[in-house]
């Protein structure tokens, strides 16, 4: 078989949470169910009307153009792109083609070639009578395009890419983002090429999920193999993915840009963004807050978590403000704090919540990092501890001292000795530790024995052996 080499390229559509919509006043409600609402002539495309570019929106893809380190440009212009289709009422799209706000800049690690604005084009749905309905709601919602160079080499890589940009959309505010929604749209431009011979460029859509994004590209990846290997050509084409079959299926021929007819749109001048002093660089640089990467760099350095447990703070603000409330309460020397903390955040306390549904924190910092403080001198076994902590969701007032002491959970100090125990012995053996924790089971029971030795066989065996554990597990 011969060496074939794939390459990807992206383009990503966001819509932006802005006050109004792209060109008019009306409102921009994702969540309006009634159809044809938030309309108004201007973004229903009636003839006569003028649109006004929403500063807002402008506002939010530099943002996300300097947070990428991209060029933000200076005279910038919309244009017309012409087609032809139901939901689209003035046969036109007001997009950006020869002035984009934003020129290149990278996202996890892959180059951009630009980020431009555009108008989202009505829904039409059709119903069971064969009838085509169109809802007007998110005609001329602010719509981002950020499109990739062709650098990608994987479907795993793309749908990584796809999701990076979407964590700093939330981050940012500019989106929610929500690909099953289709708050935020992927589609793949990719080809395969030989030794000798150029591909051929498909284009896939109806990419709902991160998983379609990385099955499909898969899949097309895999059939433009065989094809390639069979001798035979790929043909230009748009193509989609049948999430249910597990394959993509050809929908259309390509048409080239030019076919678009794009020219500047004549109902808005275009203008330079230094005219404006929002949108100075140095404004829109200090607008911003942490990156989701500059998170994960700052998690990794300070706290000493695995990749999983920063992933899933970079991931879940809501989570990662509450365990950096805890931090900031425990005092310094105590020990393995951030570790302990994370471990009762990500594993029991997010169990609970996921139990009930729940994605806000309703515990207070000051009372979780009194259990961490008690946890970690002794006073509370790790299973107390958790059981305090159960008692503490579920409601229950008071300190969590006196809470612990209504429940006969404050250990004694033969508990406290065998622990001091435990620990020494821990810390004698970091290999066998270690061993166990990557799932060598013997190794407990060689612990257990340094201890019994140690304490001169004066130690409860078995609950020296709960409690060497219960520290390993944190
Ligand atoms: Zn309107």
């Amino acid at each position: 078989m011969k060496n074939y080499i794939p390459t990807i390229g992206l383009e990503i559509h966001a819509q932006l949470s802005t006050e109004s919509k792209m060109f008019c006043r009306c409102l921009n409600d994702p969540d309006e169910k009634r159809p044809n609402i938030n309309i108004c002539p201007i973004c229903t495309g009636q003839p006569g009307t003028l649109p006004v570019v929403n500063k807002e929106a402008v506002y939010k893809i530099l943002q996300v153009g300097e947070a990428l380190e991209g060029k933000i440009a200076d005279f910038t212009e919309f244009d017309r792109k012409h087609y032809f289709y139901p939901d689209i009422p003035k046969g036109y799209q007001i997009s950006q083609y020869k002035h984009p706000l934003v020129e290149g800049g990278v996202l996890a690690g892959i180059k951009l070639t630009r980020i431009h604005l555009e108008e989202d084009t009505a829904r039409s749905t059709h119903d069971k009578g064969g009838n085509t309905l169109i809802d007007f709601n998110r005609s001329g919602l602010p719509l981002m395009e950020l499109v990739t160079e062709p650098e990608i080499k994987s479907g795993k890589e793309a749908a990584h890419v796809a999701r990076e940009l979407q964590l700093l959309l939330r981050y940012l505010n500019t989106g929610r983002a929500n690909m099953e929604k289709g708050e935020m749209r992927v589609e793949a431009n990719l080809s395969i090429s030989g030794s000798k011979e150029l591909g051929t460029k498909v284009e896939v859509k109806n990419l709902n999920s991160f998983k379609a994004v990385e099955k499909a590209i898969a899949y097309e990846i895999e059939r433009h193999t065989e094809v390639l290997e069979r001798g035979g050509k790929i043909s230009q084409e748009t193509r989609g993915w049948d999430e249910e079959k597990g394959v993509t299926v050809s929908q259309r021929q390509k048409e080239e840009s030019h076919d678009y007819r794009y020219f500047p749109e004549p109902d808005i001048p275009p203008f330079r963004l230094s005219e404006f002093e929002e949108f100075s660089s140095s404004s829109i640089r200090s607008s911003l807050p942490e990156l989701p990467w500059e998170k994960r760099e700052r998690y990794e350095k300070s706290f000493g978590l695995d990749a999983e447990q920063t992933e899933m703070f970079v991931n879940t603000p809501k989570l990662s403000d509450f365990f950096e409330e805890v931090i900031e309460i425990i005092p310094s020397d105590v020990d393995n704090s951030a570790k302990r903390a994370a471990n009762y955040i990500l594993s029991d306390l997010l169990g609970l919540m996921k139990e009930d549904g729940l994605d806000t924190v309703s515990l207070s910092a000051s009372r979780f990092a009194e259990l961490m403080i008690m946890i970690s001198e002794g006073k509370l076994s790790s299973r107390g501890g958790k059981d305090i902590l159960l008692h503490m969701y579920k409601g229950e007032e008071g300190n969590v001292h006196d809470l612990a002491e209504r429940y006969g959970l404050i250990q004694s100090s033969d508990d406290r000795e065998i622990r001091t125990l435990a620990e020494e012995v821990m810390k004698e053996n970091p290999d066998v530790v270690s061993d166990y924790r990557g799932g060598k089971d013997s190794s407990l029971q060689f612990l257990v024995g340094q201890g019994m030795k140690k304490s001169k066989g004066s130690a409860n065996p078995q609950l020296l052996k709960d409690v060497i554990k219960d520290l390993i597990r944190g």
